[in-house]
């Protein structure tokens, strides 16, 4: 065994940390012979001093190898996933999975919960009635073998360095590191045993990464560290100021992704589910252009492909199909509220963050892992940015448990809108693309 403090200092000093330096603190974390202190010590001085591409990718090696790394060899088809920084109201992965799997890529997405102010896929999921995100590694492959793909959460066999990890760094105040991010959402990801990855890098008050440069530092992290450990990759940044599309709450936002599968959706929604996919394409080596990647994504959606992928799957993990044909199925809130505009005008703003605490204070997320979220609460945004409204108009509709937690969520939401006298220029939801193939 190495020994742990001259690891520290040399890190502490900003020197560059070896191959068998980094794995033989992280094997030896992970096995419980490196005690929390050290790592915490050895954190900070990451968190500080920075590391270098190489150094990053080492890291990303001893995390990913701390566990299973699944082996899709006998799949023909590319393997590419998809994976956000998070955000509010993003249920892209339910839009993108099976419409990408329908056009020939195999996506074998391995998903998380919500925490805090951002929304979860699994917890997206599981309001439908029925739907298993807790299958071992065995059925998830036969089920992206069978159907293209499959939608689970986090096993005790993936990375379980960056379990371990993650904790500490959530105590240690050592989260907001570029290369201990980029190595954490990594090791996770190449762990599906993908050839290729698109991410979705959110910058904006609703997202981790508050400004675009901060973002754009993080996005070139993940793809030259991905690149480096054999992973095509690719990044766009998107916009995270507002939510995306116009529900937020789990029921709600399945609801608005089936929208999207049969051919409908809010036109943000819409626009990054076919650039990311069309990027997945192309890193899938299925088409050679990003134009004809988006003409046969739209071919699936057109012909209901993509919708068809995704009852299959559905049923696959248990969940039932007649509550994605008919959504009015899935659970509701008991209590609706309208928020109606005081003011004639333009939307200027509609706050991410501001509506994601109205959101989470109605139940639909958690502030400790251990919450329980209720499925069927949450807000649907009537009016987006860009959009007319006259004084008395609705604005917004809160779902919600009861009387009381409506009144308060529909006084946040009707704070997080602003209304001008202007018409608003609004840009398109991708704010950049960074391809550094
Ligand atoms: N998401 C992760 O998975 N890891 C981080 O370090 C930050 C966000």
């Amino acid at each position: 065994m190495m020994y742990v403090p001259e690891i520290i200092r040399k890190k502490r000093e900003s020197h560059a940390l070896d191959y068998e330096e980094i794995h033989a603190v992280i094997d030896g974390y992970t096995k419980g012979l490196v005690p929390d202190y050290q790592i915490s010590a050895l954190l900070m001085a990451i968190y500080f001093n920075g590391m270098d591409t190489q150094e990053t990718a080492n890291l990303l090696d001893a995390m990913l190898n701390s566990g299973v790394v699944c082996d899709f060899s006998s799949i023909k088809a590319p393997k590419v996933d998809k994976h956000s920084t998070g955000g509010v109201g993003d249920k892209v992965s339910i839009c993108l999975a099976p419409l990408a799997a329908s056009a020939g890529v195999s996506v074998p997405m391995i998903s998380g919960r919500g925490l805090g102010h951002t929304g979860g896929t699994l917890d997206k999921l599981e309001s439908i009635p029925g739907f298993n995100v807790r299958l071992d590694l065995k059925r998830f492959e036969q089920i992206v073998h069978k159907y293209g793909f499959c939608l689970i959460g986090q096993t005790d066999e993936i990375a379980p360095a960056d379990r371990k990890l993650y904790a500490l760094r959530d105590v240690t105040a050592t989260v907001e590191s570029i290369p201990l991010i980029t190595a954490s959402i990594l090791s996770k990801k190449l762990a599906e045993g993908i050839d290729a990855l698109v991410l979705d890098v959110k910058a904006g008050t609703g997202a981790f990464m508050k400004d675009i440069q901060s973002a754009r530092k993080l996005a070139r992290s993940l793809c030259s560290t991905a690149r480096r450990a054999g992973c095509r990759t690719r990044a766009l940044i998107t916009d995270m100021n507002q939510p995306l599309g116009h529900a937020v709450g789990n029921a709600l936002e399945v609801a608005e992704a089936v929208d999207f599968l049969k051919g409908g959706g809010p036109a943000d929604l819409r626009e990054i589910t076919l650039v990311l996919g069309s990027h997945m394409l192309v890193l899938g080596k299925i088409s050679s252009s990003l134009e004809d990647a988006r003409t046969e994504l739209e071919k699936r959606l057109v012909s209901g492909e993509a919708l068809e992928r995704f009852l299959d799957v559905v049923e696959a993990q248990g969940g039932d199909p007649e509550a994605v044909m008919d959504t009015r199925l899935l659970p509701s809130a008991p209590h609706i509220e309208e928020v109606s505009a005081s003011l004639s005008g333009w939307v200027q703003q509609t706050d991410a963050r501001t509506i994601a605490m109205a959101a989470l204070e109605l139940g639909a997320g958690r502030s400790k892992m251990e919450d329980k979220i209720n499925p069927s609460v949450g807000i649907v945004l009537l009016k987006k940015p860009g959009e007319k409204i006259t004084a008395g108009e609705a604005l917004a509709q809160i779902h919600a448990a009861d009387i009381s937690t409506a009144r308060r969520a529909a006084s946040q939401v009707f704070n997080a809108c602003l209304i001008g006298d202007k018409k608003s220029d609004v840009s398109g939801p991708v704010l950049e693309e960074i391809i550094q193939d």
